[in-house]
Order: structure tokens, then C-alpha cells, then sequence
């Protein structure tokens, strides 16, 4: 008998690599065996996370090799130049690997490539060794409806065929989805014009590339956004894939989690406590908005730990104001990274104060938190009108006319929000959506698990029927 194996492959970033990492290891939950292809830098945290859970060896991990000798991938390198480096030497990497399963004399056989939507172009290599394809989208199913109404809005006169508005208005997808502005799409809040073609030309590629794809899946679930997937029929939502719902650890951090959070999370009172963190590569604040946002954590009078990572603004040594850790040492705890999942889901913790990545949206109305919305950057915008809009389950920060939010304003949105019982109790409903759809027989659930039977039945991997009897054991989460 030949034993299945899919090979996954995450775009080098945090907000990837992280629901990758637990599809795989989903993956691996139901039988197969994953390749699960890293850049260097990331082979090793991912390792290291990997031997201290003993995943076992159905998780084979394996790197890119390319010229540079070091590289900080996915992380600090703003440039992206190692990021493309590991993208030109992808293709080839991928071919050889899939030769090496083939070949190894363990049995394997691939039954599926799985690919990160941004890298869609990668499927090629799969469709030419006629390999059953599968593209993963890690932003909302929203998000991606939006991206497919590009042709339609280029048409419309609403962009430009750069992808540039043609001028700044409202616009909405349909009559039940939060209406945008056109200033807040998500190749249009990326940074300069230069970056803002970039992205789009990315989005057009991605989109191209995935129509051919066998299966396409994001890290969603109908309950959440269900006009979002009449539009784009094709998206599977399969999510939310948190490491809570195989009773596990996430395996995806690519910075040491600083662990003693949760100790001190421990210490603290029930619903007490302001989580405060803003992903993985959120642009830094400058050091007015950083202080302002100190001093109004300050102000709320509350237990808060914050997540401020190295490059969180410039010049980290004064970046604090004045007295501030000594006067909030007893009640605020500050860490450049934490377990996230683990930390939203600690009784302690009352609130979640977000940018709003899509992970980070889905790891916090999974526990049932509210949020409050701080968003900076591309889908951000978005996510944020879903969780203030669609779902009740959060609000947003209003800046001066200096496009600074406030200490007060920040103090009386804690104040509100928690104040708000109906808010809480929608919160906690959402969460319930969200369990029930991962649940065996739950919309998630059920789209993962006819997933895995038809690759398995496609390649024939039951090949007797003692094969078929056991896959209902294989196959719970
Ligand atoms: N994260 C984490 N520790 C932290 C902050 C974030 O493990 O201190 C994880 C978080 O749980 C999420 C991912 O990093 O899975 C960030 O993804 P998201 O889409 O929220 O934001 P991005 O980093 O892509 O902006």
C-alpha cells in the first residue's frame, strides 16, 4: 500500500506560515504524511518548535537552499530581498522534492501540492507531474471577493488599470457587506504608489494562477462571512484552523515565545487584562502615536500585557515616556512575543486590542474576545468593518485631526467596550459559531474532511477494505 503524502507551501511570512503549519498538521491528523517546505531561517525555529512538541516524523520539514549564507526571511528583511531569493530558487526546489518523495522507496506517493495563494504561480510545477493542486488564501473570503471584482471595477471607472483608484469613494460589494473606501482596498493601503502596483500586480498574478487549482481554501468559515463565499463560490473555507481544535500547540512562531506572560496571565484576575499586539509586520508607530498609545493603556487603569516587538517604533530606548514602566510595573506586562493563541485563550484576559490581521481576527473570535481595532495595513481595513460592522464584536479608535488616537480616546474605548454586556454576549456567540463549524459535522470540518477523502479515494489509497474501514478513525481532528 502506498502512503499518501502532501507537500505544503507557505509564502516566508508569519501570517502564513502560521495556518499552514496547522494544516499540515491537520493534515497529518488524518493520515498523511506532509512535506512542509520553509526558508532556512525558518527550517530552524520550526524545527526546534517541532522536536519540543514531538510532531513525530509525519511532518518532514524541509528548507530552500540558496546562495546567501544567512538570512532572516519572512522577518526583518524589509527589502524582501531574501524573500525573492527563496522565490526564484522555489520552483526547481519544489521539482526536486517531489522526485525524492516519489523516489524514496518509503512508498509515498503525492496526492496533493498545496500552495499559499500568493505563490499560486508555484501550481505550475505541479500541473506539469500532473499532481492534484490546492491553494491556500490566508486573508478573509471578503478580501478575495474584492480581489476578483478587479476586472469589473477597472471597467467601471472605480480604478485605473494599475489598480490605483481613480478617486477616493465609497464602495460596497453587496448590499450586506460593510461598504469600503476605495483609499482602504488592500493593495491600496500598502505603503507608496510603487508598492501599492507591487501588491496589485501580485493580487492579479495570485488570481490567475489559483483558476486552475484543483481546490481553494482560506482560513474562514461560512458562518463568518457567508455573502462573501456566494461571490466567490469556488473558496473553500476550512477554518478557523487553531491549534485548540486538535488540543495541540501552534507550531508556526518564528520568534522565541517569551512564556512568562503566561505565568503572569495566571496572577491576574478573570477578564481582566488588555491584550495589546499588532502582528507580525505591521508598520512601526512613530513615536508620538507609541507614547500616546503607553500612556492611554496607562489611563484605562487596567492589567495589560503588550507585545511590542524590536522594531515596534524607532529608537526603542526612549520610546517609552517618562516613568511610564515604573509607574505601570505592577500591572502591565511587556513582551517582544508571545504564545498568541494560548494568550487569547487565558481566562484572564478581558479584551483584545488588534490590528486586525486576518489570523489574529479568527485566534480572537474563536475565544470569544471583544475587540478593540486599531488597523494599519492592506486587509486590515476590511477585517476591521467585520468585526465592528458585521458582527458587533468590537470598536474602532477615532484619531484627532492630526491622525493621532489619543490616550483619552483610548481610555474611553476600553471603558465603552467593556461596558457594552450586548457586545460581550455577541462575542461569545461568535465564538460558538466558530467551535461549532470546526466541530465534527460543523461547515469547516466537513469541507476538510471531504478534502482528504477524495484525495485519498482519488489515489486510490484505499486499497483494501480494511483501508476504508479504518478512515473514519483517521480522519477526527
Ligand atoms: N503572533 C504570535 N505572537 C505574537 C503576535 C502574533 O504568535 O506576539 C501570531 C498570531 O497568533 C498570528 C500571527 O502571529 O497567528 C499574525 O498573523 P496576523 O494575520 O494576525 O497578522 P500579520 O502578522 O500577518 O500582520
Amino acid at each position: 500500500m502506498t502512503n499518501p503524502h502532501i507537500v505544503v507551501v507557505p509564502a516566508p511570512k508569519q501570517g502564513h506560515v502560521v495556518p499552514l503549519m496547522e494544516l499540515s498538521l491537520c493534515l497529518v491528523k488524518h493520515g498523511f504524511r506532509v512535506t512542509f517546505v520553509n526558508t532556512l531561517f525558518n527550517q530552524e525555529v520550526i524545527v526546534s518548535a517541532c522536536k519540543r512538541d514531538n510532531v513525530g516524523n509525519q511532518l518532514h520539514l524541509v528548507s530552500v537552499q540558496y546562495g546567501l549564507g544567512s538570512d532572516d526571511h519572512g522577518r526583518n528583511d524589509n527589502s524582501g530581498k531574501s524573500t525573492a531569493e527563496f522565490l526564484r530558487a522555489l520552483p526547481k526546489r519544489l521539482e526536486e522534492l517531489i522526485e525524492e518523495i516519489k523516489g524514496g522507496g518509503g512508498g509515498d506517493e503525492i496526492a496533493c501540492v498545496v500552495v499559499d495563494w500568493g505563490i499560486g504561480w508555484i501550481l505550475d510545477v505541479a500541473a506539469k507531474m500532473g499532481i492534484p493542486r490546492a491553494a491556500f488564501y490566508t486573508a478573509s473570503a471578503t478580501t478575495f471577493a474584492l480581489s476578483l471584482r478587479i476586472p469589473k471595477l477597472i471597467s467601471d471607472g472605480i480604478l485605473n488599470n494599475d489598480g490605483t483608484p481613480t478617486k477616493e469613494q465609497m464602495f460596497q460589494l453587496l448590499p450586506t457587506v460593510p461598504p469600503i473606501s476605495t483609499k482602504n482596498f488592500h493593495w491600496t493601503r500598502v505603503g507608496d504608489l510603487a508598492m501599492q502596483k507591487f501588491v496589485f500586480e501580485i493580487i492579479e498574478k495570485g488570481n490567475k494562477a489559483v483558476k486552475e487549482a484543483d481546490w481553494l481554501f482560506c482560513n474562514s468559515t461560512y458562518e463568518f462571512e457567508p455573502e462573501a463565499f456566494s461571490l466567490a463560490p469556488q473558496m473553500i473555507p476550512i477554518g478557523p484552523l487553531l491549534a485548540s481544535n486538535r488540543l495541540g500547540n501552534s507550531l508556526g512562531s518564528l520568534w522565541p515565545e517569551d512564556l512568562t506572560c503566561l505565568k503572569w496571565l495566571d496572577q491576574q484576575s478573570p477578564c481582566s487584562v488588555i491584550y495589546v499586539a499588532f502582528g507580525s509586520s505591521t508598520t512601526n508607530f512613530n513615536h508620538n502615536q507609541f507614547q500616546e498609545l503607553a500612556l492611554g493603556l496607562e489611563l484605562s487603569n487596567m492589567p495589560f500585557l503588550w507585545v511590542v516587538r524590536l522594531n515596534s517604533t524607532d529608537g526603542i530606548n526612549d520610546a517609552y515616556p517618562e516613568g511610564f514602566l515604573d509607574r505601570v510595573a505592577t500591572r502591565g506586562k511587556i513582551v517582544d512575543w508571545v504564545p498568541q493563541q494560548k494568550v487569547l485563550s487565558h481566562p484572564s484576559v478581558a479584551c483584545f486590542l488588534s490590528h486586525c490581521g486576518w489570523n489574529s481576527t479568527m485566534e480572537g473570535a474563536s475565544n470569544g474576545l471583544p475587540f478593540l481595532c486599531w488597523p494599519v495595513f492592506a486587509d486590515q481595513f476590511i477585517n476591521k468593518s467585520y468585526i465592528c460592522d458585521v458582527w458587533k464584536v468590537g470598536l474602532g479608535f477615532d484619531p484627532d485631526e492630526t491622525e493621532i488616537v489619543r490616550r483619552e480616546e483610548i481610555k474611553n474605548k476600553v471603558e465603552q467596550l467593556l461596558g457594552d454586556k450586548n457586545l460581550k454576549e455577541r462575542a461569545s456567540s461568535l465564538k460558538e459559531v466558530a467551535s461549532n463549524s470546526v466541530r465534527e459535522g460543523g461547515s469547516s470540518y466537513s469541507n476538510f474532511q471531504r478534502f482528504t477523502e477524495r484525495l485519498k479515494a482519488d489515489k486510490g489509497f484505499f486499497n483494501t477494505l480494511f483501508d476504508c474501514l479504518c478512515v473514519p478513525f483517521t480522519m477526527r481532528l
